[in-house]
């Protein structure tokens, strides 16, 4: 199977461009801050302290959490309800940002997350992925761009969808984020030793589109290669 690992900060670019690259080259598209997402809505529903582990755990049971594809799109299934729009809100990417750093959360998705990539080609995108969930990932790739860079972008993104919001406070919040991301004790963001770094500060969609689409097809075309000159041996 063929695996291919995103991991990067929020607002590089990473779902969007993953998802495209996905369709493009024919893998499944797997969105796992979206899994993250869904338990941090079902603990804001529950009236549960997102950053208290041992509340958020004893939540764990009672949460049915699916995947399921319309279309080629991920949809996310929570005990029943599709909420793939409900886990978009900003104040639920923080509280998917709190309850991740949960062990017993992490641990929760991570048998689920491993088990799609040994029966799907799959990319998959994260914090964690060419790290801990898909360490033999055929391909990794680091995504990232200045907090300044992604601000930018999540206002654009924002004002879109009719939820304009100010400069200042959305840099913030991406700047929050990434402090709690990278400075977690359980697989914290940070760069897998062999993946590639790709910063897209200075590169638009398509140029970062054709950037990674290049990178990943030479990668996997290595990776055959390497296989079948096994198999000839
Ligand atoms: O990627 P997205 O912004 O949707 O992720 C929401 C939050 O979920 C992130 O800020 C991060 O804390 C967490 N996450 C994670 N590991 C992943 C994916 C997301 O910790 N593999």
């Amino acid at each position: 199977m063929i695996s291919v690992a995103i991991d990067g900060p929020s607002g590089a670019g990473k779902s969007s461009l993953a998802k495209r690259l996905a369709k493009e080259l024919g893998y499944l598209y797997v969105d796992t801050g979206a899994m993250y997402r869904a338990i941090g809505l079902y603990a804001k529903r529950a009236g549960a302290d997102t950053k208290n582990a041992a509340a958020v755990e004893a939540l764990l049971p009672s949460i049915r959490l699916e995947l399921k594809y319309v279309d080629g799109a991920q949809r996310v299934l929570l005990c029943g309800e599709d909420v793939s729009e409900a886990i978009r809100a900003e104040a639920i990417g923080m509280a998917a940002s709190d309850v991740s750093a949960h062990p017993a959360v992490r641990a929760f998705l991570l048998d689920a997350q491993r088990n799609m990539a040994l029966t799907h080609d799959l990319l998959m995108d994260g914090r964690d992925i060419g790290t801990v969930i898909l360490p033999n990932a055929t391909v990794k790739i680091f995504l990232t761009a200045s907090p300044e860079a992604r601000a930018k972008r999540r206002m654009l993104e924002l004002r879109q969808k009719g939820q304009p919001a100010d400069y200042e406070t959305v840099l913030e919040d991406i700047r929050q984020r990434d402090w709690q991301d990278t400075h977690r004790e359980t697989a914290p963001l940070k760069q897998a030793e062999d993946a590639v770094l790709v910063d897209t500060s200075e590169l638009d969609l398509e140029e970062s589109f054709a950037a990674l689409k290049s990178l990943i097809l030479s990668r996997v075309g290595q990776e055959k290669e390497k296989a079948r000159r096994a198999e000839v041996r």
